[in-house]
């Protein structure tokens, strides 16, 4: 069955009677000249559809889904998360405040990072985080003594590295992968051993995340028998009872045409199947399973207007048209020369197509955002709309050049709100001091 991953546009999308593009029943010409541009649009539906895929997919008693919220995270998209029953994971104390500013239930929440300051992990400790994912030495005895402070006892996990590691195009299996976070195989025990001193420390299973843009199933198979393994390894030799695991995020999306990423249901099945396998082969119980899939959840979902503006033919070259945002409000094509697909959004009766490189506005050669896409007969202020821009998009934003950051509007059958206003000039200043 084939889940919204797999799509390379919003479910709602369509021409409407206008022949104008639409999102969640609103027009995007519409939408562009009442928020302005450029705007991100997320559609509600899309984004509650794979939520629901994901809970349907994995049947498994002890399944507790979270949103990798470094993905995109704001109040609305928080709350609409945490109504389809989703925990988070979150790396910062700005990403946790936010959570606990929606509302959601702060024992759904895993903090990980590979260094969580003391503020950090003061915060999550006085805002009651259900699990910390211990990344290193250094932050046990900061948590432990911040946890005395609040007389409260934590629940972790252990952030190992498993030696795999996954991306899009490579698939690498060490035994000693070289990575920033979490702990080498080799250094479990001292871990484990670490954590033990600490009585206010309940170390309860291991996490791993091996990667994003993953498009094989197999990795997860590998990744289960290792977090399995271990647990079972150090359940023996410690007389632990560990009897969690977090498999992390990493399911792939479909930016172009090109990318071809299994569905929801396949990495689940693959995910549970490898998971009943070595628990029985490894003689324990089935572990409470949790994942943190960010960009699969609200990147089709997402899609950003923008108005074009000044063209230039290089001669005998480039044509070149530029829009008013660019590598501030998207970073990730001039970051790893991410691909993306457009589309005019407005009426374009009997048009020529022409091929054109779509730049951005700010001060960088390589603020590129679509290089040769065809378009029909693009003009000045006509509306482009960008497809799949729901992650790391906002959440990678910045004012490069002082630009302002874009609003983000929530459509869905036929009605647009705004869930993040457009920064304003005196916001962009507040914090500067004469
Ligand atoms: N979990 C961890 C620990 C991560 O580092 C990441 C992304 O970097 C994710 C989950 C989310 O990954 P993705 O957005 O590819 O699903």
């Amino acid at each position: 069955m084939q889940t919204v991953n797999q799509n390379l546009k919003p479910l709602t999308l369509k021409r409407n009677n206008n022949n104008n593009l639409e999102i969640g029943g609103c027009d995007l010409v519409q939408l562009a000249k009442e928020y302005g541009t450029p705007l991100y649009v997320m559609c509600e539906e899309t984004l509650r559809q794979i939520a629901n895929e994901y809970k349907s997919a994995f049947k498994y008693e002890k399944f507790k889904p979270t949103y990798a919220s470094k993905a995109l995270l704001n109040i609305k998209i928080a709350e609409i998360l945490a109504s389809e029953d989703f925990g988070f994971d979150a790396v910062s104390m700005g990403e946790i405040y936010t959570i606990y500013k929606s509302g959601c239930d702060m024992d759904k929440v895993t903090f990980n990072g590979n260094n969580k300051t003391k503020e950090e992990i003061e915060l999550a400790v006085k805002l009651g985080v259900g699990h910390f994912s211990v990344d290193n030495f250094y932050e046990i005895k900061i948590l432990s003594d911040e946890l005395k402070k609040y007389n409260k006892t934590q629940k972790v996990l252990l952030r190992i590295t498993p030696g795999i590691e996954c991306h899009t195009h490579e698939y690498i299996q060490t035994g000693q992968l070289d990575s920033k976070f979490g702990f080498n195989l080799s250094q479990i025990d001292s871990a484990v051993e670490e954590i033990l001193k600490y009585e206010n420390i309940v170390l309860v299973g291991l996490h791993a995340h091996i990667g994003s843009q993953i498009f094989e199933t197999k990795v997860y198979e590998d990744e289960a028998k290792i977090l399995i393994s271990e647990i079972a390894r150090i359940n023996k030799k410690y007389n632990l009872k560990l009897s969690e695991i977090n498999m992390g995020g990493g399911l792939g999306v479909t930016y172009t045409k090109e990318d071809n990423p299994p569905s929801v249901y396949e990495i689940a099945e693959v995910i549970i199947s490898s998971i009943e396998k070595y628990a029985k082969e490894y003689g324990v119980e089935l572990p409470t399973l949790y994942i943190e899939p960010g960009r699969s959840i609200v990147c089709t979902a997402g899609a950003t207007l923008y108005s074009l503006g000044s063209s230039k033919q290089v001669p005998n070259a480039t044509k070149y048209f530029a829009i008013d945002g660019g590598m501030a409000d998207n970073p990730r094509p001039a970051m790893y020369d991410a691909q993306y697909i457009a589309e005019i959004a407005n009426a374009k009766e009997n048009a020529k197509e022409e091929k054109v490189t779509i730049s951005g506005k700010y001060c960088e050669s390589g603020d590129i955002l679509i290089k040769d896409i065809m378009l029909p007969n693009p003009q000045s202020e006509d509306i482009l709309c960008v497809y799949n821009t729901g992650a790391y998009n906002y959440s990678m934003a910045s004012n490069y050049n002082r630009n302002l950051k874009p609003a983000m509007v929530l459509v869905n059958r036929g009605k647009s709100a705004i869930i993040v206003e457009r920064q304003t000039l005196e916001q962009l200043i507040e914090n500067d001091v004469r």
